[in-house]
């Protein structure tokens, strides 16, 4: 195996002040990435901001003996993002990886969610992340070259109580992905997506210290820097946490074709079992090959060609 180096290349992180981002920042730089260690500070909840943060991680990358940029831009600000960009192109020429990974948390039930509180968590999250993603897009584009990471979460791709807010913008993120994916292919620019496990203030008081000590966002790094690498898939959800690492996969089940009389809701509540049978389940590549597989299938159960 090759040795997985960034030398060259230029790194935006967001939310890189604390966490996973600042591992993230540090584990580029350690490779020879220039990092941008964007963070507008500020509190879990996304209240208040201040950057020294963002140049703690810049000092500490240059003590090392690396290149960095603190920034202070709000990603869910497109103007603030779109001089983020503009500034580091003028600095650095380039940009070969964005990984977005800021975040806030605003957690209630749904019953008692307000709609303000919802769409804070969506405009860091999902619009924070396609305003970055929209705003290095031209100059991946221009040089044939980009890789772009997407934090999720468990929460969004299987739930969470009290995270319906959270969980939304992290399983939009999931749309997102896939379609950058599809079209960044014919640029050699590979989308993914990171759901990852850490011991971080947003986790802290909700785990306990043995759990913690093993969630080390560092033990979740190196599977970034495979997402971003030259190596790296594309559409691909990985799962990490303590080293562990995974593949989440939306799957298609085989299903069944009712026609005729048989195409009824209480046939469908009757085939229910064959409809979730996960024997024979698929990965669907793009929107189309589910509407193609229908087709199929009902030309099949019709006996038409
Ligand atoms: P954290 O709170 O330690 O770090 C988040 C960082 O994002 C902070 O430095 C914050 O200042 C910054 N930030 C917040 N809003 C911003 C904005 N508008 N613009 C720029 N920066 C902003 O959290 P973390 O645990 O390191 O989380 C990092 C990412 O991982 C988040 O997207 C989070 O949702 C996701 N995540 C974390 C876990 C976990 O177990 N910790 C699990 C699943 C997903």
């Amino acid at each position: 195996m090759t040795d997985v180096r960034f030398d060259g290349q230029v790194a935006i992180v967001t939310g890189a002040g604390v966490g996973l981002g600042r591992s993230h920042a540090l584990g580029l730089a350690a490779r020879g990435a220039k990092v941008v260690v964007n963070d507008l500070g500020g509190a879990v909840d996304g209240t208040g901001s201040g950057s020294d943060a963002a140049k703690a991680v810049v000092a500490e990358i240059q003590a090392m003996g690396g290149q960095a940029m603190a920034n202070g831009a709000d990603v869910s600000n497109a103007e603030q993002v779109s001089a983020m960009v503009a500034d580091v192109i003028a600095q650095w020429g380039r940009i070969d990886i964005l990984v977005n990974n800021a975040g806030i948390l605003r957690d209630k039930t749904f019953a008692k969610m307000e709609m303000d509180d919802f769409q804070a968590v969506m405009d860091v999250h999902l619009l924070g992340s396609a305003n970055c993603a929209h705003a290095v897009w031209p100059h991946m584009v221009a040089q044939s070259y980009g890789r772009i990471v997407f934090t999720t979460s468990a929460s969004g791709m299987y739930g969470n109580f009290g995270q319906s807010n959270y969980g939304a913008a992290k399983s939009g993120m999931l749309g997102l992905m896939n379609v950058l994916a599809i079209e960044g292919a014919k640029f050699d620019i590979r989308a993914n997506m990171l759901a990852p496990s850490a011991a971080t203030r947003m986790t802290e008081s909700l785990l306990s210290e043995d759990v913690l000590a093993l969630l080390q966002p560092e033990t979740i790094t190196p599977g970034v820097l495979a997402l971003v690498s030259g190596d790296a898939p594309t559409k691909m959800i990985l799962g990490a946490g303590a080293g562990c690492f995974a593949e989440i996969q939306i799957r298609e089940s085989a299903g069944v074709a009712l026609t005729d009389e048989a195409l009824t809701p209480e046939a469908v509540l009757g085939a229910m079992d064959q409809i979730r049978d996960p024997a024979g389940a698929e990965v669907m590549d793009h929107a189309f090959a589910q509407t193609r597989k229908y087709a199929r299938m009902a030309a099949a159960a019709r006996g038409l060609p």
